[in-house]
């Protein structure tokens, strides 16, 4: 164990105020107890106060904070710090100490699981209906099974086994983390001599922290950081932007396929269906138009067939623009298909969780702010008005947050450059490749220029135009109920 080190100048921990605020072993407690009461308090809540004119604040708490601003804006810039202040993980390492710590199945030991209870568990079921999980009772009941579901595993399985597969949130947060600013590792000068391993003995993951230098990576690191209690020797470090991608490490197949299919649900759909479905051409684009022609024969009850097929067919595109894109790139590097997918992919990164905090930062304005502070003003019964949304739609200057759309675009680039430069090929070859290999970025980049020419052509749809209700009261006509 080390006792003191002379910390980089780049090192977290030795930096006036964030040195506490993530390293301090007290703080960190206080931190983690706080925002788990939070949670069960907000979970409670909704149960009792199950709709949304009785409750502001399991919503609020849960989308207007948790969401927006633990989990896509640390994931951009800090990395998985939200996985560190994540109760299910806080909790579960005390439950698995008393647990049966048997061995993961080799069947359950899949990244990809968690990946797909998140796509389909919750994506899917959203675009189709919409509102659903969104209800203060819904809201409560997701996490509550969901905490079932994690104490169950934690109890179950050693090494924290639920975080590394089962999480529908931790694939999320491993993959999007390597976009940030920040790398665990240690002192390699400290480190040399050392035989007792206290950083290693202290990781609830059974990870190995002086190891992340050297593999270029920080495998299922959640930055709890128990390890940096245990020994002065383990540094956090602010990088350059994205920092490991640029690098070789051992790539991880789930990782990249998290970057296609999130950007697909999230990024994609979302472009589709919320961006260009508030314009006054709506009923022109396709998605649109394939729902209304299965509902010609089709009675799909209360399901958004709009948002069903916008869903639907930003996952087919980026699926189609990924794997075709790269298959042309390997051809024409003439490197496996398999190696050019899975270290170019990475070039993917930065398209939902850069792009993704124009969304944030407008929607902070529209609702967050005020969704935050309504939240803590009913949750504490504090005597005073609720608070008004910061801004409208009509307010053109909050569009400024669109510009983080154009560095996810510029940024994807930067990554794509460095990774193919990985790959073994003439530069010529690598030349011609690269725009095959990026098809789902040049898709991304044409999407929001679209948006753009959309609006500014067309306006935004008159209000009593096509929307969900409206759109369910006609098929409810059209299907004679
Ligand atoms: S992987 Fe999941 S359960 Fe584990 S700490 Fe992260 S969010 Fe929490
Ligand atoms: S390496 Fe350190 S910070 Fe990462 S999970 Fe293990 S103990 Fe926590």
């Amino acid at each position: 164990m080390v006792d003191f080190v002379t910390r980089d100048k780049n090192d977290i921990y030795g930096m006036p105020i964030l040195g506490f605020l993530f390293k301090n072993r007290h703080f960190l407690l206080v931190l983690k107890i706080v925002i788990t009461a939070l949670f069960v308090y907000a979970v409670v809540f909704g149960f009792i106060y199950p709709t949304k004119e009785q409750n502001v604040f399991t919503t609020g708490l849960f989308w207007g904070l948790f969401w927006p601003f633990f989990m896509v804006l640390t994931l951009a810039f800090l990395g998985r710090v939200f996985c560190g202040i994540c109760p299910h993980g806080f909790l579960g390492k005390y439950i698995t100490r008393f647990g049966l710590k048997k061995k993961m199945p080799k069947s359950l030991n899949n990244p990809f699981i968690g990946l797909m209870i998140l796509f389909f568990g919750w994506w899917f079921v959203y675009y189709m209906f919409p509102g659903l999980y969104k209800t203060p009772y819904a809201t409560a009941l997701v996490f509550t099974v969901l905490t079932v579901f994690s104490f169950t595993f934690f109890f179950l399985y050693k090494d924290m086994a639920y975080c590394k597969s089962l999480c529908p949130i931790g694939l999320l947060t491993r993959a999007f983390s390597k976009v940030g600013f920040t790398k665990l590792e240690t002192y390699k000068s400290s480190c040399q001599d050392c035989k007792t391993f206290e950083c290693a003995t202290a990781c609830s993951y059974n990870l190995k922290p002086f190891t992340f230098e050297k593999k270029n990576s920080m495998e299922d690191c959640t930055l709890c950081m128990d390890c940096s209690s245990a020994c002065e020797a383990v540094a956090f470090k602010a990088i350059k932007p994205s920092g490991s991608l640029v690098s070789k490490f051992k790539t991880m197949k789930a990782e990249v396929w998290a970057f296609i299919l999130i950007t697909a649900a999230i990024t994609i759909t979302m472009g589709f269906h919320h961006a260009l479905g508030r314009s006054a051409i709506v009923d022109e684009f396709f998605w649109v138009q394939t729902a209304r022609y299965f509902e010609g024969f089709i009675n799909f009850g209360s399901i958004d067939t709009v948002g069903l097929f916008a869903f639907i067919y930003a996952v087919a595109i980026s699926i189609l623009l990924s794997v075709i894109g790269m298959f042309i790139a390997s051809k024409i590097m003439n490197v496996s298909y398999e190696k050019t997918f899975y270290t170019l992919g990475y070039a993917f990164a930065p398209l939902f969780i850069i792009g993704g905090l124009s969304h944030m930062g407008e929607f902070f304005f529209y609702h967050y702010a005020s969704d935050i502070v309504n939240a803590f003003i009913q949750a504490f019964g504090m005597e005073t008005e609720y608070m008004k949304p910061l801004a409208t739609r009509r307010d053109k200057w909050v569009h400024i947050f669109t510009v983080f759309n154009h560095i996810a675009v510029i940024w994807a680039f930067v990554i794509m450059f460095a990774r193919i430069k990985l790959l073994d090929s003439t530069t010529f070859k690598k030349a011609i490749a690269l725009p095959f290999a990026s098809l789902l970025i040049v898709f991304y980049l044409g999407m929001n220029l679209y948006k753009v020419y959309v609006f500014k052509e067309y306006g935004v749809k008159k209000r009593g135009g096509h929307n969900h209700a409206q759109h369910q009261v006609q098929k409810g006509a059209h299907n004679g109920h």
